[in-house]
């Protein structure tokens, strides 16, 4: 593949704030340490199923442990006092975050790891002039000859099986209930999809996308804190809306390649208010971005 690289992280910044995308990416600003800890959080525990899944064969329980082990070593790395208002919140954070782990791999081990083939790997495909690519965590073929993409993140917030009417992906561009950041998932699984089928030569329909949220459905289940915490992961699958929106998504994905390629910034008018209602909010440039929606700051 000859064509300029773009990776999905910079859609998916694109999606959620052409402003932030430019911050990030063009200008190349970093924000503070302390506003990414749900970022760090998310790389711990993708590094720490990625280093068990290469290093174990074997049961699900030793698997489980390597991972809790991996955590308890790398904890530090990925967070910092900070973060937290006491030890006892940290403590809490530690456990649930091991616990996750733990839950998903005693529970799926058989199911998603005794048939991958890859993991921790990317897949590409040219959009736009561009190659774009996704990392994909574990990549499994059922018996079938069926394939099944498996990502994983803390929470599954954000994403979204939500369409607009008339099951146009660009319509969330014109829409105020739909900020770009909530097609992201849609488009990463488009992506994810289309470039499994091309690497494995078999039709976009033999591949699957699911996203595996490993901290969903946290609850204190006795009152008694950090042990009595319950951790669900819980899985969502993408694949019914590559199947039937797919021509739609590739056209936003396009669309939206072709901006970040001539750095158009323009923020969408009907973004506005889901912007200033959420993502600015959370916004790791928004102390800089006076004021939050003076496109026109200038370094
Ligand atoms: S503060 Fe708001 S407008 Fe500014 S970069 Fe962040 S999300 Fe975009």
């Amino acid at each position: 593949m000859s064509a300029e690289m773009l990776d999905f992280d910079q859609i998916e910044t694109y999606l959620a704030c052409p402003q932030k995308w430019e911050y990030t990416h063009a200008l190349e600003i970093r924000p503070e340490e302390n506003t990414q800890s749900f970022n760090r959080r998310g790389k711990l525990l993708r590094i720490a199923l990625l280093t068990t899944f290469n290093s174990v064969e074997g049961s699900s329980e030793a698997a489980a442990q390597m991972a809790i082990n991996f955590v308890d070593r790398q904890w530090d790395r990925f967070t910092d006092d900070g973060l937290y208002l006491s030890d006892r919140q940290e403590e809490f954070d530690k456990s649930v975050t091991k616990r996750a782990l733990q839950t998903y791999l005693e529970n799926y081990w058989d199911d998603h790891l005794s048939s991958a083939v890859e993991h921790g790997t990317a897949t590409g495909i040219q959009v736009a002039g561009r190659t774009v690519k996704t990392g994909v965590d574990l990549l499994s073929r059922q018996n079938n000859g069926h394939f099944v993409v498996y990502d994983y993140v803390p929470t599954l917030r954000g994403i979204t099986f939500s369409h607009p009417q008339e099951n146009k992906a660009d319509q969330y561009l014109t829409q105020e209930e739909y900020s770009g950041g909530y097609i992201s998932s849609i488009l990463r699984a488009e992506l994810a999809i289309r470039g499994v089928s091309e690497d494995q030569d078999v039709d976009t329909n033999d591949v699957s996308y699911v996203v595996v949220g490993l901290h969903e459905s946290v609850t204190t289940t006795d009152g008694s804190g950090i042990d009595g915490v319950a951790v669900e992961p819980e899985l969502r699958d993408l694949t019914e809306w590559h199947s039937e929106y797919s021509e739609s998504n590739h056209e936003l994905l396009e669309a939206t390649v072709s901006n970040i390629t001539q750095a158009d910034t323009t923020i969408p008018e009907s973004w506005r208010s889901g912007l200033l209602q959420s993502t600015c909010r959370y916004c790791e440039y928004k102390d800089m971005c006076k004021p939050r929606f003076n496109w026109g700051v200038e370094f």
